[in-house]
């Protein structure tokens, strides 16, 4: 499916940043006032928390809205926050919240994404058109989930509409909380380059240390358009995932230190780029000769009634292969683990080469 007609977000809308929870009005507006000292521009804050575990702090409730309006009026911004039902979406649209976004948990059920698509299309087009949506990942490492979920919304009529990337749970312990996985973003990407992306690089590392830099990669090396960061005026207080939480300073050096522009230097990165391009062409050139060269000696080998898996021949071919990028690493043209990439390599063209010489 393609969704036609997305409207992109401005500039200002690319960093969304905020408390995890709203707490109290103190803590909101504080935090606000802050973050937009600091040149941000949405503030987002949870009103109703889906804890994983019951009986910690399970948010404010709809009072919240009243201290995100005043921000709103005080300090110009724009609010976002998360719903996760029919109700929690038209109280949020009764107040006024310019972004909304359906959570990792919400993302994962099919039911409650079209109960709020129904919320959805129950309302005005033009209401509608006021409001972002943004759909983070579900919890599991699911992209049709994550489409599905996409296209409900997109289909109810929403244009606004964006993703965040929070990281996946694999099932394996890892150093961050949620696993980054930037195969899906990137394939989301590539069939999908009209949707934002967002990253949430707070929920994705659960560790304000490593914040910065996961949000640095997503924009520098992933290609995401936008961030959500947890912040907070005092957040080693905030109630809920406090490790992660970073001062409203910290957000603006995150900010200031990403280019958001698109590469200056272009031209030179076109140039580079058809090299690779001549590259990759006689790489498979070569491969290609390197395969009917098999095919001669499958010929041979069989007249003789030769095998045609032979060890120490295989281990000498991997030898020679792993002594010249050796050599490269020797001359600085190369910086990185070598042996491993030669062994993955390789392995794969003595595979394909043992199957052509077996005629297959
Ligand atoms: C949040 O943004 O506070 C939140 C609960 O996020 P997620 O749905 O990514 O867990
Ligand atoms: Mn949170």
């Amino acid at each position: 499916m393609k969704f036609k007609d997305i409207i992109t977000p401005k500039a200002d809308e690319l960093v969304i940043a905020g408390p995890c929870s709203v707490e109290s009005r103190s803590q909101f507006l504080d935090t606000a006032k802050r973050l937009h000292d600091n040149g941000i521009n949405v503030i987002r804050g949870g009103i109703w928390k889906p804890r994983t575990v019951p009986g910690c702090f399970e948010g404010i409730g709809a009072i919240g809205f009243e201290w995100m309006k005043e921000a709103k009026q005080e300090d110009g911004v724009k609010i976002a926050t998360e719903i996760g039902n029919r109700e929690q979406l038209e109280i949020a649209l009764k107040n006024g919240v310019d972004i909304v976004w359906i959570g990792a948990r919400s993302t994962t059920d099919p039911f409650i994404v079209q109960e709020i698509a129904d919320t959805i299309a129950q309302h005005s087009k033009e209401e509608i058109d006021k409001v972002t949506f943004l759909i983070k990942n579900p919890v599991c490492p699911d992209y049709n989930l994550w489409l599905g979920a996409i296209s409900r919304i997109y289909n109810a009529g929403v244009r606004r509409l964006g993703l965040v990337h929070r990281g996946f749970k694999t099932g394996k312990e890892t150093k961050f909380r949620n696993s980054p996985c930037w195969d899906i973003v990137l394939r989301m990407r590539t069939e999908h380059p009209e949707l934002p992306m967002y990253c949430d690089p707070s929920h994705i590392t659960g560790n304000r240390s490593a914040v910065y830099q996961m949000a640095y990669d997503a924009i520098m090396t992933y290609g995401c358009d936008g961030l959500m960061i947890e912040s907070h005026c005092s957040p080693n207080d905030a109630l809920t995932d406090a490790n992660q939480q970073i001062y409203p300073y910290e957000v603006k050096t995150i900010v200031d230190h990403i280019v958001w522009n698109h590469p200056k230097n272009q031209e030179e990165i076109n140039i580079l780029r058809k090299k690779i391009d001549d590259i990759d062409e006689d790489l498979i050139n070569m491969l290609v000769e390197r395969f009917k060269v098999c095919k001669e000696i499958g010929k041979l080998k069989k007249s003789n009634g030769d095998k045609i898996l032979q060890p120490k021949r295989w281990e000498k071919v991997i030898n020679h292969a792993k002594e010249m990028m050796y050599e490269a690493l020797q001359k600085n043209e190369i910086s990185f683990d070598f042996h491993y990439f030669i062994d993955i390599v390789w392995n794969e063209i003595h595979n394909v080469s043992v199957e052509i010489q077996n005629n297959k």
